[in-house]
């Protein structure tokens, strides 16, 4: 694990970066309020990556982050900077940095952000600490990812009035949720929500099995179904997937496509609580002088991994999930 000297540390930046999640808010609170509570300053760097190139930086005090633990977005914004893949960027952002007097940092966002934080640290020894926040889940070295719990609830919640209307008029419905890569969040609405099968991006479609097992269903008097799909490289995939099984079966289905209403919203009591952990924890690792880090979760327990670790392993589904939907859906 890196290690730097924490004791000249006297302020601490804080960011989010990539895709907004609901739960950022209240990470950054914690960090704020930690930093001051231990006696240090912090500054937060506005639009992740695009504000060190700008020099966005904002002071912040406890009054700052007073009532936004329950707002959804970010209140430093987030966003993307392609320009940081490039070295040169990221040397200019590095400089900019330091002539603001910011000694570490906490970076709140996804493995791309992750990506750009370790090699702030490996080519401009800026000592980072990363909280995972996206709601993909799909952040190797953490059980969970600020916004993901909040993200399951929304598509659940759609899922619940979706089976209202499926149910009263006997349909097939798809519903596409997000995931690009990962189906962390169709795994956990599906289950949650009774679908009768589930498709993430992780393994092809098999839809000879699912027409199987909802002609099963309709044999047994079961005349409505909901199938739950991640989004995967493209949206829309629930399309694909209607056709398919209108090809294979005759079968009309309706498609509903749940997209940005996904990332918003005021965050989970859970999101809520594990953003204010490991934001606290983030400070707490920097005072420590361990960096290159990202403070994760298991069970009940905080964790630290490297960032190195994180960003080399791919976090999978477990699949077990998948199938205990098509027996309980039976
Ligand atoms: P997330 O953090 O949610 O995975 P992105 O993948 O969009 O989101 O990454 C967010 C930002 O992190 C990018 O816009 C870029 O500024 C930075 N970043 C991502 N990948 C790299 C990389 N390979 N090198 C340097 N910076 C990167």
């Amino acid at each position: 694990m890196a290690q730097f000297d924490s004791k000249t540390v006297k302020t601490i930046g804080v960011y989010c970066s990539g895709g907004d999640a609901p739960g950022m808010n209240a990470a950054i609170r914690a960090v704020v309020r930690t930093a001051i509570f231990r006696k240090l300053k912090v500054v937060g760097i506005m639009q992740g990556y695009t504000g060190f190139l700008e020099k966005h930086f904002v002071p912040m005090d406890p009054k700052s982050v007073a009532n936004i633990i329950q707002r959804g977005g970010s209140v430093l914004k987030a966003g993307r900077c392609l320009e940081f893949h490039q070295a040169e960027t990221r040397r200019v952002a590095a400089d900019n940095i330091r002539s603001a007097g910011i000694d570490a940092m906490v970076c709140i966002g996804g493995d791309g952000s992750f990506t750009g934080a370790d090699l702030l640290w490996q080519e401009h020894k800026l000592p980072i600490v990363g909280v995972p926040g996206t709601i993909d889940n799909d952040i190797f070295g953490t059980e969970h990812t600020i916004g993901f719990d909040t993200a399951v609830n929304t598509a659940l919640d759609a899922i619940d009035r979706i089976r209202d209307t499926a149910a009263s008029h006997d349909r097939l419905f798809i519903v596409e949720v997000m995931g690009r890569d990962s189906g962390f969040i169709a795994v956990g609405a599906g289950l949650a929500g009774g679908a009768e099968d589930i498709f993430i991006p992780e393994h092809p479609f098999q839809i000879e099995k699912t027409i199987e097992h909802i002609k099963q269903s309709m044999a047994r008097g079961k005349m409505s179904s909901i199938l739950v799909t991640a989004e995967g490289q493209k949206p829309g995939r629930a399309y694909d997937l209607a056709e398919a099984i209108r090809k294979h079966s005759g079968f009309q289905s309706k498609v509903c496509i749940l997209g940005h209403i996904q990332r918003g919203g005021s965050p989970s009591a859970y999101d809520r609580l594990v953003a204010s952990r490991l934001g606290s924890a983030a400070v707490d690792q920097l005072l420590r002088g361990v960096c290159g880090v990202m403070v994760g979760t298991r069970g009940e327990e905080l964790t630290v991994v490297e960032l190195t670790h994180c960003l080399k392993q791919k976090k999978h589904v477990n699949r077990a999930l998948i199938e205990l939907a098509q027996v309980l859906s039976n």
